[in-house]
């Protein structure tokens, strides 16, 4: 039996619905940064030292992950567009990013280290997370930039990168593209950003602070429906909520998994879905493979290399 049966998608047309059915072009404007992990018996209280497990060092930043996942799991012709210093982290994500066949040929190398994350995870499988953006504070749309935008079908942005940028790479899309926001971490959005967004990715916490009150998903997506023409929020283990303007919105569930490391399963679906609806996909068809590859991220470590191979997607999401 399929984890889906007894949902219903019909009905729903997507912000690209009835555009082209080949592998679509996506571009991921967005932020790289290496994870230093450490497994802490408890994180620390300010002004304490205590002793962890084994340091991990592995590729992450939502641009990146992102990147990784419209590729690899969705099959998307992906580009990104990202800054990296000149250091040995620049290299550990060149890496990740190419042996997940995305175009890196647009990510400059600058004067700052590679952004880094400082990551300690207690027992209960909480993080406590402090970033140093470094390269990603000097993300931009330059000219090699914005002829790859131009030629994207999807761009998808997040906010770990200055907003100049995001509102730059949404208005150097062609006609008929779509602009894609997870507006993740939280932050107020300026006029120019919402008045170019097609779809809003956030999950239910970014979606009470951008709706300005806590409420249920579909409230807040009704909210949200008021400045953007379509809004996905993600709900963790209970899957997503699709809502369009003047369309019925729809849960989509989420695949019954045993979850390991949930890091990245947000980036994971935001990939995905930006792959699907760049060849065409509608909406909720785009949800329920994002939903699919999210689930199987949560049920590896990491967060690239807890990205799903397509394949495997699609098996999961038939
Ligand atoms: P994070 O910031 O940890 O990456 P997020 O809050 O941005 O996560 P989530 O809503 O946790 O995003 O996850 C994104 C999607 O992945 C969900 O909408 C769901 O489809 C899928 N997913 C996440 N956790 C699970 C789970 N435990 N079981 C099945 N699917 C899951």
């Amino acid at each position: 039996m399929s984890w889906l049966e007894g949902w219903s998608g019909a009905g729903i047309t997507g912000a690209a619905a009835g555009r082209r059915m080949s592998a679509g072009r996506v571009v991921v404007v967005g932020s790289a940064n290496v994870d230093l992990v450490v497994d802490v018996p408890r994180h620390p209280a300010g002004g304490e030292t205590i002793l962890g497990g084994e340091l991990r060092r592995t590729p992450g930043g939502k641009g990146a992950n992102q990147a990784v996942a419209a590729a690899r799991a969705g099959g998307a012709d992906t580009t990104f567009v990202g800054a990296l210093g000149r250091d040995d982290s620049a290299e550990l994500l060149l890496g990740s990013l190419v042996g997940a066949d995305v175009r890196t040929d647009a990510v400059e190398r600058v004067d700052s280290p590679t952004g880094t994350a400082l990551i300690t995870v207690s027992p209960d499988g909480e993080n406590a997370i402090v970033v140093a953006p470094g390269a990603n504070a000097h993300v931009r749309i330059g000219a090699a930039q914005t002829e790859r935008i131009a030629a994207a079908d999807v761009v998808l942005a997040q906010l770990e990168i200055p907003l100049d940028t995001v509102v730059a790479a949404a208005g150097a899309r062609r006609d008929g593209a779509l602009f894609v926001l997870n507006a993740a971490p939280s932050r107020e959005l300026p006029d120019e950003v919402w008045d170019q967004l097609d779809v809003l990715v956030v999950n239910e916490h970014e979606a009470a602070d951008l709706a300005g009150a806590s409420a249920e998903p579909e409230s807040l997506a009704a909210a949200l429906l008021a400045r953007v023409p379509a809004v996905v929020i993600t709900l963790g283990a209970r899957g997503s909520l699709v809502a369009e303007r003047d369309v019925l919105a729809v849960r989509v569930p989420a695949a019954p998994v045993e979850a390991v490391d949930t890091t990245g399963a947000g980036d994971t679906y935001c990939g995905v879905l930006a792959a699907a609806l760049a060849r065409g996909a509608g909406l909720a068809e785009a949800a329920r493979l994002a939903g699919a590859a999210g689930a199987l991220a949560v049920t590896r470590p990491g967060a690239q290399d807890a990205v799903p191979r397509a394949a495997d997607v699609a098996a999961l999401a038939e």
